[in-house]
């Protein structure tokens, strides 16, 4: 390792071009030349995967990634939405400091660091390939890639794209280059709603046709993963795979994903392998999304910049203890979408807290599904937590105001196929931690719910969805889905009743 670090660094130097070799310099040591594949699976809970431990599903693929190099059995993501969680990994910030608070209406501002713009700046080529809408270049993620791949294959129709074709793209690109490092990161969405496995995996996993999308999803990564291998040896290879976050099946109340902050969405899947990390390592301590890129660029030798929020994981491979003790969640998806209050909490290795109207504490160790709220018998831990929830959140902690980004009519409908209003059009929005607790509101979430994805007659789903708006009048979220199902139902002369 140290004779190919050596080599690497010359070579980084000579491309650098600011020094000699020899000569004194204080610059940081450039990066390792490591080629790196990141590989982020939209929704997969890690309690799913053969490789975590789940015997109802066939993933060899991830799971032989995962005996090549470490698995965090205790990764969470800082938001359980997924423009939110990937602008995490890529900036190692929290989503109070890179700002992309929702999925659609935030855009990831061009004064941020991310892995891509470290790299590319020193040489690597960069592409992207991503498989839903929601990762659109227009939100901002695509700062630093070269190549960002976000076709659709209908464009005016298409919202998401299978994995099998995101990676044909993605190796069609592997096969272009040309000798120089590189960042390549895949996006694929498959395990989202709404949960539609292709044959065989649609026969072989009947009745749980979510496996079957997971289950799929692993095929073609199989593919991605045998390309690599084919450009590049596996010791000069960094393969890092993420879940963005996981998804609730109905857990406390909630179907998918954004509305809480429970360990059934903030857990995610978290394998990494190549130089510098031991095979067949399982790591308990926590691991969060902001801890990727410090974690990548430290494997790679190269400096992390000061403001990132992460922490690098790699003293972890030698059993040594990480600083990552808390982890920052939240989710304003309430807030935006639903009218309702924000959720942020603080999640430590034993605790859970949930800032709330009703505020919540979880003692993750005694009860690691969530199912009794102990704050009351638990004060001084409670409030220890909301302390470093301020901090975590830092100067004006209550009265922070966030304002969704107008859209285009084309975005917004391709946002609102996969269950996302984008924002909605509320404008400003104080982040008091007051109003509607979104627990009290799991009755809107089923009838949603059966609204959008039960694939009830369309009759009896404008019946729920106009039940709900009578219980939630002030749901803006609501409206706009019965507008869509009126007009779905050619019923457009009902929408002068909303
Ligand atoms: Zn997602």
């Amino acid at each position: 390792m140290k004779r190919g670090f050596a080599v690497a660094s010359l070579a980084a130097l000579l491309v650098l071009g600011s020094c000699r070799p020899g000569e004194k310099t204080s610059a940081p040591p450039p990066p390792r030349r490591l080629n790196l594949v990141l590989v982020t699976i939209d929704t997969p809970r890690p309690d799913r995967l053969g490789c975590y431990g789940y015997s109802s599903i066939e993933t060899p693929n991830l799971d032989r990634l995962a005996q090549r190099g470490a698995l965090f059995e205790n990764a969470v993501c800082q938001a359980p939405l997924t423009a939110p969680s990937h602008a995490s990994m890529m900036t190692g910030l929290n989503p109070t400091a890179h700002k992309v608070r929702d999925t659609g209406g935030f855009v990831l501002s061009g004064s941020h660091t991310t892995l891509a713009k470290i790299l590319q700046q020193q040489g690597w080529d960069t592409a992207a390939f991503v498989g839903a809408s929601v990762l659109k270049k227009r939100f901002g993620l695509d700062q630093g890639f070269a190549v960002y791949d976000d076709a659709m294959p209908k464009p005016a129709e298409d919202s998401e794209r299978r994995a099998g074709e995101v990676v044909d793209r993605a190796v069609a690109w592997l096969g272009s280059q040309s000798g120089k490092p590189f960042f390549l990161w895949v996006h694929v969405f498959d395990p989202h709603l709404p949960y539609d496995p292709p044959s065989p995996f649609r026969e072989k996993y009947k009745g749980r046709p979510y496996d079957g999308e997971v289950a799929y999803t692993d095929q073609p990564l199989g593919r991605l993963l045998e390309s690599v291998a084919k450009k590049s040896p596996q010791e000069n290879t960094l393969i890092a795979v993420l879940s963005d976050h996981g998804e609730s099946f109905s857990g406390h109340g909630e179907y998918a994903h954004g509305v809480f902050l429970y360990d059934t969405t903030l857990r995610i899947a978290f394998l990494l392998a190549g130089p510098g990390v031991p095979p067949a390592l399982r790591v308990k301590q926590q691991a969060r999304t902001i801890d990727l890129l410090p974690t990548i660029l430290e494997l790679m030798g190269g400096k992390t910049p000061p403001e990132v929020q992460g922490a690098s994981l790699r003293p972890a491979f030698a059993g040594k203890g990480v600083p990552t003790a808390d982890s920052y969640a939240e989710t304003l998806f309430s807030k935006l979408n639903m009218g309702w209050t924000e959720l942020r909490g603080i999640r430590t290795s034993r605790w859970k807290y949930i800032r709330a109207p009703k505020p919540e504490l979880y003692d993750l160790a005694q009860d690691p599904a969530e199912t009794s709220n102990v704050i009351a018998q638990h004060p001084a831990e409670a409030q220890q937590l909301e302390a470093k929830l301020k901090s975590a959140i830092g100067a004006g902690a209550d009265t922070e105001k966030v304002e969704p980004a107008a859209m285009d009519a084309r975005t917004m409908k391709q946002l609102r196929s996969l269950g996302y209003l984008g924002g909605s059009s509320q404008g400003k929005q104080t982040l008091t931690g007051k109003g509607i607790d979104p627990k009290d509101r799991v009755e809107i979430l089923k009838l949603l719910h059966t609204a959008m994805y039960s694939g009830l007659p369309l009759a009896q789903r404008i019946a729920a969805l106009r039940q709900a708006v009578a219980q939630d009048p002030t749901n803006p979220t609501l409206y706009n889905n019965l507008g869509n199902l009126y007009l779905e139902a050619g019923r457009s002369g009902e929408l002068m009743k909303l």
